[in-house]
């Protein structure tokens, strides 16, 4: 009989279960009675996700996938080696310490947080340093094992490996080198699978997922001299890759003195052979990750079981199936989408769902395909339809995509003779000032939206609502004195959903939520079909604000990438043609926002940086066909309409000749966190057009003084000529409060006012660039 597991549950529950209880518990200043509640929340959470699991079918139920905050903080203190600053035992840590380093207090900031991988996941980034110690941790994982051991359940308990760790983390106070902290680390972990093994914990599945990295050969070959110290004290290990190819680690992985290895056969299918290639000999087992963690389609079984039954032949009992990753990337149940399309829900499957399909397959492999031939079934018809269904083939849009050329993703002229164009057409002062699209969402906004939505108000209620926002946006910017306005984004809750919902091809759920960070979760739409622009989305919003003012008011979109990128994306097609098909419909948003007297029009890609693939043998055709998406979006107007685009984020130093490559215009970019550093970039880099970088750090409630900005703007004079210089925040002000808002874009105002008449009373020194 073949093992069937998945490598994690999502934690949050399917209905945000673990949010509520956190929030509440931090709002009660982690009172007795919330931390009560938070516990019970968390334990019920974990009896229910291990309990759906074994009914399923899975021979054993995951522990260990469970965290409070982040499985890498908590990995973190299970192990020791918490950030030092903090000056925290992690034996005996709290709820309020752990909370303390995820969320910051008044003593130290909080640690520093960045994607797990290429998802959309947040993970705590450790901090070692040369004096890191690890040791023992805190007994939560035990106690969970217990747990599920007292409620009958097999376990498996699934850990962030010791290699990972270390490479997660960040090397600060002079550490060289953080792989110098294995010798330390594995004493540790060896301490923790020590007891797991008296716990009679049978498997321990290892995440190594920067085996499908560009691993450089001292870290790739450290895995030998780590498993070899571990395995001998450990339950049996299986250590797990996921979200690429690990195949030219095959060889090397084979020969660790581990029992088992899984690999992502979703992300890369090609590995499979080589794998099986590599274990054929052994008596070790294979994982076989063939349900897609990350995406939301219900799985083509039989498809699935083909592939399987080849390596079945060869390795036998010793192939298990698997989810290709942790489910913490897919929503929960399907169950909970009653308003979604009935046939769309047909071609779905949430982790709920995924994990009824991992026993399936395991079932259909040592049973035969006729022992759950029903369920086969459904899905073999679910398959079908999806293949053929007109709800997702558009012979239109198909046609309009092969349609398109090199014209198409090209402006008419270059950005010099644009530039001119647009000088004659806005005559903007130097140094112009704006904003990035979003004003703050009040409570007032808020419940407007909500009361639409629940068909509460009529639609010209609402209408009016969003209207009388607008006016007090323009009405706020203009007293600010900013010189290219915005309309302020009321009417969207978010800057994908909202787009979502307006072309077809796009799928909302009602509770398709995954976690982001800690209680932070996103309801990323779903895009199962071509997608197609039934009618303009914003031309109304837009110029609407435009009708208020004189100063050009800019057009606010979400560009192909990020929309692509923030979404569960169709997985029948590649990415590059689903991104050209938003990019179509948005092409023809900007052409409609022109035709309607709109100048200048920002198309936002924040999401450009981290759709960047895993290794760099990918990374050139990505940015060819997402440079291509953006252009093909942004070019169809005249040279006299101002393109912008806004990135924010990530450190994106090492893809700015992509930046480049997208020709917009003006971008305004994220620098005040990095105190300008991201700027330095541009020493080495001439970047051809405009560049506004932020200086206002909106992520914080502070509001920086108007010298204190001015002094950040100077910054960047001494890199950007101040003819192609724009002054702006950092990112949207969506999260602030009008009070901070005020007080800063007046500031910013003045800094920029102040700045120029210093440029203007000097001997123009950029004059002729
Ligand atoms: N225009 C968006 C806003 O201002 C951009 C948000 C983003 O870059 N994340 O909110
Ligand atoms: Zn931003």
């Amino acid at each position: 009989m073949s093992t069937a597991h998945i490598l994690g549950f999502p934690r949050i529950g399917a209905h945000r279960e673990l949010k509520f209880a956190l929030e509440r518990y931090w709002r009660e200043r982690m009172s007795a009675d919330a931390q009560a509640a938070l516990l019970e929340t968390g334990r019920a959470l974990r009896e229910a996700h291990w309990r759906s699991q074994r009914e399923s079918g899975l021979t054993y139920v995951t522990v260990g996938d469970f965290a409070w905050y982040d499985h890498v903080l908590t990995t973190l203190a299970h192990v020791g080696g918490l950030p030092q600053r903090f000056g925290l035992d992690a034996q005996h840590l709290t709820l309020p310490q752990y909370f303390a380093m995820a969320r910051g207090s008044d003593a130290q900031p909080a640690m520093e947080m960045t994607k797990w991988f290429d998802t959309n996941y947040h993970y705590l980034v450790p901090e070692y340093s040369p004096s890191t110690q690890f040791g023992a941790g805190v007994q939560w994982l035990f106690d969970e094992v217990d747990d599920a051991q007292r409620a009958g359940h097999r376990a498996k308990v699934a850990l962030v490996g010791p290699l990972t760790l270390l490479w997660l983390g960040k090397e600060r106070n002079g550490l060289a080198d953080r792989l110098s902290l294995l010798p330390r680390l594995l004493p540790a972990y060896r301490a923790l699978l020590e007891r797991l093994r008296a716990q009679r914990i049978e498997w321990v599945q290892i995440d190594e997922p920067i085996f499908a990295l560009d691993l450089p050969p001292a870290w790739r070959d450290a895995a030998a001299q780590a498993y070899a110290e571990l395995a001998p004290h450990a339950p049996k290990l299986l250590v797990a890759t996921y979200f690429g190819d690990a195949s030219e680690h095959a060889a090397r992985l084979a020969a660790l003195p581990v029992a088992g290895l899984h690999i992502d056969a979703v992300r890369a299918p090609e590995q499979l052979d080589a794998f099986v290639e590599a274990l054929e000999q052994t008596d070790k087992v294979l994982s076989c990750g063939i349900v897609d963690g990350r995406n939301v389609w219900r799985n083509d079984l039989d498809a699935s079981l083909i592939r399987l039954r080849s390596a079945h032949q060869r390795l036998g009992a010793r192939l298990w199936v698997g989810t290709s990753c942790s489910l913490l990337h897919a929503p929960v149940d399907l169950r909970n989408e009653a308003k979604l399309d009935g046939e769309l829900r047909t071609w779905l499957a949430f982790a709920v769902q995924k994990t009824r399909e991992v026993a399936l397959l395991r079932d259909a492999l040592t049973a035969g395909r006729e022992s759950v031939a029903a369920e086969f079934d459904t899905a073999r018809a679910a398959a079908d339809a999806r293949r053929t269904s007109t709800r997702i083939h558009n012979p239109l849009v198909k046609r309009r995509v092969d349609a398109l050329t090199g014209e198409h993703a090209t402006r008419r002229s270059s950005y010099a003779s644009r530039a001119v164009a647009q000088r004659a057409r806005f005559n903007l002062p130097l140094l112009p000032t704006t904003t990035i699209g979003s004003f703050p969402q009040t409570a007032e906004i808020r419940a407007a939206r909500a009361a639409h939505k629940q068909g509460k108000i009529s639609h010209l209620d609402y209408l009016e609502a969003m209207r009388s926002q607008i006016r007090i946006a323009i009405d706020r910017q203009r007293a600010y004195g900013l010189d290219v306005l915005v309309h302020g984004e009321a009417e969207r809750n978010d800057m994908v959903e909202y787009f979502g919902e307006l072309l077809w091809g796009f799928a909302i759920t009602e509770n398709g939520w995954v976690q982001s960070y800690g209680s932070r979760c996103v309801k990323p739409p779903l895009i199962y079909g071509d997608v197609y622009l039934p009618e303009p989305m914003t031309v109304g919003w837009v110029t609407y604000a435009q009708s208020l003012t004189d100063k050009p008011v800019k057009g606010m979109l979400t560009g192909p990438v990020t929309m692509l990128q923030w979404s569960f994306v169709r997985d029948d097609q590649p990415r590059a043609q689903t991104a050209l098909q938003i990019a179509l419909a948005l092409r023809e948003e900007t052409v409609a926002l022109e035709r309607a007297g709109i100048g200048m029009i920002q198309i936002d890609e924040p999401a450009l940086r981290e759709g960047l693939p895993l290794k760099a043998r990918d990374r050139a055709a990505y940015l060819a066909w997402a440079v291509r998406a953006f252009k093909v979006a942004a070019s169809g107007v005249a040279d006299d309409t101002q393109i912008h685009t806004h990135m924010c984020y990530s450190e994106f130093g090492d893809i700015l000749p992509s930046i480049a490559a997208l020709d917009a215009d003006v971008i305004s970019i994220e620098t005040t966190r990095s105190n300008m550093e991201l700027l330095s970039a541009f020493e080495t880099f001439d970047y051809p057009n405009e560049i506004g970088p932020g200086i206002y750090d909106i992520h914080s409630p502070r509001v920086p003084g108007a010298d204190e900005m001015a002094a950040l703007l100077g910054l960047a004079l001494e890199r950007i000529p101040a003819e192609r210089l724009w002054v702006n925040p950092d990112c949207g002000l969506k999260t602030r409060d009008w009070q901070q808002v005020d007080v800063a874009l007046t500031g910013m105002v003045e800094a920029a006012k102040k700045t120029r008449a210093a440029l203007q009373a000097r001997v123009k020194p950029y004059a002729t660039t």
